[in-house]
């Protein structure tokens, strides 16, 4: 698999010999390009990092003080005679597709990527190659997304019906991405936005690189008498942190793509589940992998295996590749 390519497979990540560089590595290496900075993509333990401008600050934040050199969109650097530039994945601020040139052949390395615009992240650039290696975190067709508008609306009417029964409203999406999107929806007329501390770290990197989000009270140190008809973004837990008694009473959401299936919001115990993902959908990757002309599709994370057959069935030279990411998760805190 990808054996003799310019990208191959190995133990450690998809692995570029030429120029001896690793994409999203997962086990320690001299040198990583990183395609985004949730934790199942920017680990620790690499010796140089190579990110996205945005990403940076996020990467330091996260793993401690690290070797990065950045990369604007569309910008190129060479190493060894191999050309490699970043362009827009959608998924979340500093997300990046990478792609790699050599000797005229083309690669695009998806990282994980979204195709439908929202309010915030930098949309989706279609990008040509030969050879494209995708996720499939939701390759199957019962993954649609709605338009962000649409999305908007959802969210500020369930907002405001709660503030109308006398609760405030508790709305659950990850430390990196979803917690932006999700505040950059929010009708502040409604009331008052309170976010968590993971959260608030992560906005004040996102917003020095330039981007708006609207004023937001820390949660930690609220008082209960305060917190009315208001709406609290943080992350998804387990279960029922302390601070959560203090907004009492609140009725629960959360954002994610699995919200899609049904069952999902029984299985997270939420009040509602709103169907915001990341990831691009069914169409999303179908549209995505038409547009980049590829003749060889590699798909990882996800429903790869599935995915790679219907590509197959379609007439493209498709194969699933294992890879150590993890799409997106939403009952644990592996992908804030
Ligand atoms: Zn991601």
């Amino acid at each position: 698999m990808l054996d003799k390519k310019l990208l191959r497979l190995t133990n450690k990540g998809i692995y570029c010999e030429q120029a001896d560089v690793y994409f999203d590595p997962w086990r320690p290496v001299d040198k990583a390009i990183i395609s985004h900075a949730h934790a199942d993509h920017a680990r620790k333990g690499m010796k140089h990092y190579l990110c996205h401008d945005h990403s940076a600050k996020i990467i330091n934040h996260r793993l401690g003080k690290s070797n990065i050199e950045t990369l604007p969109y569309g910008k190129s650097t060479s190493i060894n005679g191999v050309k490699f530039s970043f362009h827009p994945a959608g998924h979340v601020i500093g997300s990046a597709q990478i792609r790699v040139e050599y000797k005229g052949e083309v690669w695009v390395f998806t990282g994980d990527y979204k195709t439908e615009k929202d309010f915030i992240t930098p949309s989706f650039e279609s990008v040509k190659c030969h050879h494209l290696i995708t996720e499939s975190t939701f390759g199957l067709p019962v993954y649609q997304w709605e338009e962000e508008v649409i999305l908007a609306d959802q969210i500020n009417n369930w907002w405001k019906k709660n503030v109308a029964e006398g609760f405030n409203s508790v709305i659950y999406g990850y430390s990196l991405g979803k917690a932006q999107r999700i505040l950059s929806v929010l009708d502040s007329s409604i009331g008052p936005i309170y976010s968590h501390t993971a959260i608030n770290h992560i906005n004040e990197l996102v917003k020095s690189n330039g981007y708006q989000l609207p004023e937001t009270k820390p949660i930690a140190g609220a008082n209960k008498a305060d917190i009315k008809n208001a709406i609290i973004v943080c992350p998804p837990a387990m279960r029922e942190p302390a601070w959560m008694r203090k907004v009492k009473p609140y009725r629960t959401a959360m954002c994610s793509g699995w919200m899609a299936v049904r069952g999902a919001k029984r299985r997270r115990n939420v009040d509602k589940g709103f169907v915001m993902s990341d990831h691009a959908d069914w169409k999303g990757l179908n549209e995505a992998i038409e547009a980049s002309g590829a003749e060889n599709i590699y798909v990882t994370h996800g429903y790869s295996t599935i995915f790679a057959q219907w590509l197959s069935e379609k007439g493209l030279n498709a194969q699933p590749l294992k890879t150590e990411y993890e799409g997106e998760t939403n009952d644990s805190n592996t992908d804030e």
